[in-house]
């Protein structure tokens, strides 16, 4: 399988490349040529398989220059003992219609881990692939969920360094004890005065300095990402909804005449651009219903085909979608262009020199026949967490309760009764704060004495990996100005400039 870049068809390269470099060099994302096809063959071999077997085999489909050891090593390592049950992403029904894909059993309680727990296999082995013996230092932007994830993910992986920045006031308290309580010896966390934008903006000028890079180099060191930016954090995204097609279909053959739709709390495009992906690969997927918060710059971007980021920032309850700038849309733009580069890569310089562009009639009526897009308030996603628990006796956290929220919409502006899987991205647990506050409960002062309460109104357990936290050490206490992220990179690593 060849890999192009969203902005130059010309740069062409295997897929340990495209993970080991996370970007290309003119700043484009690395994308399949093809994406591979499964038979009805493949999927009754996949139904019988354990999750491990499924990430292997279609891992395998992308990543054709690595081995089957090592496609074994990556998938074991990855998806073995690291999730509360095994099953890294169940799914559980709440009446006929709704199955509630739980993609937070992994380590750090969100859908990350799906992928960052087998980002450092990917990536070790890409660059042992690549062969060039650097040190790789990874560089996370993240709204809080990613930075947590790949920490625990990278945490004393020999041969790398990861760096996280987060925006001081933009993550739940829990997600920013999670991050600075972070034990590992290859590990840094800092926070930037400014929102998650900045940070990720931060972490590209970063990457794609030249003079930066050079001294990287002359130190023996490359940087890598582990943003969905990078293919690596992106395949392993397909296996799941896969392997939700896979599990329906214990439904009886009736259950998914239609096909079914699928509903993603959305920020980076990532995990909707996955699903986007499964359904080109034969998953009978429908509509993709893409649900923001009040940051509902890609809903309005759906319905006008104008993406506009010259809006105010607001920080909400649902911080994992406090985003602006939602940068795999670019992948998604290359395939709805026919793998236009050019004008892939002049609507980029658009949106980053006007903070917006406009994609042609053709491109709009692609997306509106594979999307809905729709946003839910503040008061609608607390609304929900309380309906969504009194109706099912099921809680949810505040990012799977904006996309339940939205699938209402949907529901009730298309009548569309397909059976449908919503993507539950994170435990209630890690936002019991505003999770416990919609259930109309006074909230105690204390992060652990509002999981506690939560746990006994609701009668469900706290996640190991969250109990665990009030007695670990805080490590990192640090603050920095978004402008000075590369001095902090440079220092850390020891780099005189
Ligand atoms: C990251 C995250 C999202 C957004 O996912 P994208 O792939 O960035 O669109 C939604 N919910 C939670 C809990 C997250 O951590």
């Amino acid at each position: 399988m060849i890999y192009n870049s969203t902005r130059n068809n010309e740069q062409k390269a295997e897929a340990a490349y495209a993970i080991a470099h996370g970007i290309s060099k003119e700043g484009g994302l690395f994308v399949p040529q093809t994406i591979p096809a499964l038979t009805n063959e493949d999927f009754k071999a996949l139904k019988g398989m354990n999750y491990v077997d499924r990430a292997k085999y279609i891992l395998g489909r992308f990543l054709t220059d690595f081995t089957e050891e090592e496609l074994e090593y990556c998938a074991k390592g990855a998806y073995l003992g690291t999730f509360d049950n095994d099953q890294p992403a169940p799914l559980k029904a709440l009446d006929d219609q709704i199955n509630v894909l739980e993609l937070w059993h992994g380590p750090t309680c969100a859908f990350k881990d799906l992928a960052l727990q087998i980002l450092p296999y990917l990536l070790t082995t890409s660059s042992k692939k690549v062969g060039d013996g650097k040190k790789t230092v990874i560089l996370v932007a993240t709204s809080g969920d990613t930075g947590k994830a790949a920490l625990e993910g990278f945490k004393d992986v020999p041969g790398t360094e990861i760096m996280v920045f987060y925006p001081n006031d933009g993550v739940s308290a829990m997600q920013q004890l999670q991050m600075n309580t972070q034990k590992g010896e290859n590990v840094y966390v800092c926070a930037i005065n400014g929102n998650f934008d900045d940070a990720q903006t931060g972490v590209k000028t970063i990457f794609t300095n030249d003079d930066i890079k050079n001294l990287l180099a002359e130190n023996n060191m490359d940087f890598s990402s582990a943003n969905s930016i990078n293919w690596g954090r992106l395949a392993p995204q397909i296996i799941y909804y896969v392997s939700a097609y896979l599990d329906l279909m214990d439904k009886g053959e009736d259950y998914l005449k239609d096909g079914f739709n699928v509903v993603v709390p959305t920020g980076n495009f990532g995990n909707i651009l996955a699903a986007y992906y499964a359904r080109q690969m034969g998953a009978p997927i429908k509509k993709l219903i893409c649900a923001s918060n009040n940051n509902n710059v890609l809903s309005d971007f759906l319905k006008t085909g104008t993406y506009d980021r010259n809006r105010d920032f607001f920080t909400t309850i649902s911080p994992s979608m406090d985003i602006l700038i939602s940068s795999n849309l670019e992948r998604m733009l290359y395939e709805l262009t026919g793998h236009n580069d050019k004008q892939v890569a002049a609507w980029q310089d658009a949106l980053k020199n006007d903070g917006k562009y406009t994609v042609t009639e053709d491109v709009l009526a692609k997306l509106k026949d594979l999307f809905f897009g729709g946003y839910c308030s503040e008061e609608n996603t607390s609304k929900t967490i309380k309906n969504v628990y009194e109706k099912y006796g099921y809680l949810i956290d505040t990012h799977t309760a904006v996309a339940v929220s939205v699938y209402e919409d949907y529901k009730a502006e298309t009548g569309d009764n397909r059976p449908t899987v919503i993507a539950s991205t994170a435990s209630p647990y890690k936002f019991a704060n505003s999770v416990l506050e919609a259930l109309g409960e006074t909230v105690p002062e204390d992060e652990f004495d509002i999981a506690e309460k939560l746990s006994a109104i609701t009668n469900t357990e706290i996640p190991a990996p969250i109990a665990a936290l009030r007695t670990a050490e805080i490590r990192f206490n640090n603050v920095c100005e978004k402008d000075d992220m590369n001095k902090v990179v440079l220092n850390h690593l020891g780099i005189t400039f």
